[in-house]
């Protein structure tokens, strides 16, 4: 079949596939504290059709998915999707992003149903300041499920990702490098964005990439790794050989030119921009009988609207029609 390539000659390669959009966490940058109205369960896409949808996608070129939510370990049969998944034709990289919560219990199972990589939120080693940021009094669950993790080799790479958030990150910086450097995992710093259901972002808010950087070479010095032209992380890695740090800057970098993702919501929307004021609902014709080349179809026309750039830092910039939870991330 034909690549997918949008209206400005980006291929589409990575798809982030929503599973659910109900979480266990609040964090601050995500939810709000009482939590979201939660998808009515016939409105999720069932495994099967989460597949059929990553099947069409595949067989257009797409090689990347990355599972994410909501938590998508709160749908305790993840196992069985990452199984339906890893035998699709043509999926090369298949991972999933989690809060870590739950993550002592299935990574066993993640790995033997295919799973290769994976990226745990993580925003402080401080028991106080990570119940602060998540409101739960979950560090050591984190901790311990990224010792299972690890204990699994499959499972590389480990990336742990952080939200920079003015006014809080500045102090956890040095405990998540020293964590880069003692672990094989890839810490990776995440500019906050104006996805919080909240809606309290504001752009003093941002704790920039090449902050943290300046931060992190105050004592220790980094290299540049070359990455991918479709990379969103800058890349790193200690002057001394021990360890990697990364920084995705989506605010003060954007990449966008070089974007080649969608998204899939939990109820099957088809999001063209995590910024998306518009969706594309695969859903209904999904479940009104549609043959794969309907579907796949209905993706070209989509991914034709695929917008050029995101806003965030322009005049007049409106929020995306759901927050970042609800989205999947
Ligand atoms: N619950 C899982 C987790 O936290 O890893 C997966 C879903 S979560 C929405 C995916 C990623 O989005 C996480 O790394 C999270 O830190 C990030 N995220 C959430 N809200 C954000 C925001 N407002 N700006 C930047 N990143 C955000
Ligand atoms: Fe849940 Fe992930 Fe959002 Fe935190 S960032 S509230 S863990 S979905």
């Amino acid at each position: 079949m034909q690549p997918l390539v949008d209206s400005w000659g980006r291929e589409i390669k990575s798809v982030r596939v929503s599973v659910t959009d109900k979480c266990n966490f609040r964090c601050r940058y995500c939810m709000p504290a009482e939590g979201l109205e939660w998808l009515g369960r016939e409105e999720l896409l069932t495994f099967e059709e989460l597949a059929r949808v990553v099947h069409v996608l595949a067989s257009m070129g797409v090689d990347e998915v990355r599972l994410t939510g909501g938590e998508p370990l709160a749908r305790r049969e993840l196992p069985k999707l990452v199984s339906l998944l890893a035998g699709i034709e043509g999926v090369a990289d298949l991972s999933l992003t989690t809060n870590g919560v739950l993550l002592d219990r299935f990574a066993g199972p993640l790995v033997e149903a295919g799973l290769r990589r994976l990226n745990v939120s993580l925003d402080s080693l401080s028991h106080v300041r990570f119940a602060e940021i998540t409101r739960r009094d979950a560090l050591d669950r984190v901790l311990a499920g990224l010792e299972v993790a690890e204990g699994y080799s499959e499972l590389r790479p480990i990336k742990v990702n952080c939200v920079a958030i003015r006014g809080f990150t500045e102090e956890e910086v040095p405990a998540l490098a020293e964590l880069a450097r003692r672990k094989p995992y890839v810490v990776r710093f995440i500019e906050f964005m104006p996805l919080d259901a909240d809606e309290r972002w504001d752009g003093d808010d941002v704790l920039t990439g090449a902050e943290i950087r300046a931060l992190i070479e105050e004592r220790w010095p980094l290299v540049e790794i070359p990455a991918k032209a479709s990379s969103t992380a800058r890349r790193f890695r200690f002057a001394d050989g021990a360890g990697e740090v990364g920084f995705v800057s989506p605010v003060s970098e954007p990449f966008c030119s070089s974007c080649d993702r969608i998204r899939l919501t939990a109820d099957g929307q088809l999001r063209t921009c995590l910024f998306s004021r518009r969706e594309w609902d695969l859903k209904t014709p999904l479940r009104e009988g549609a043959t794969d080349g309907d579907l796949a179809e209905l993706i070209r026309w989509a991914i034709r609207h695929k917008e050029l750039k995101h806003k965030i830092n322009d005049p007049g910039f409106v929020r995306a029609s759901r927050s970042m939870s609800q989205i999947g991330g």
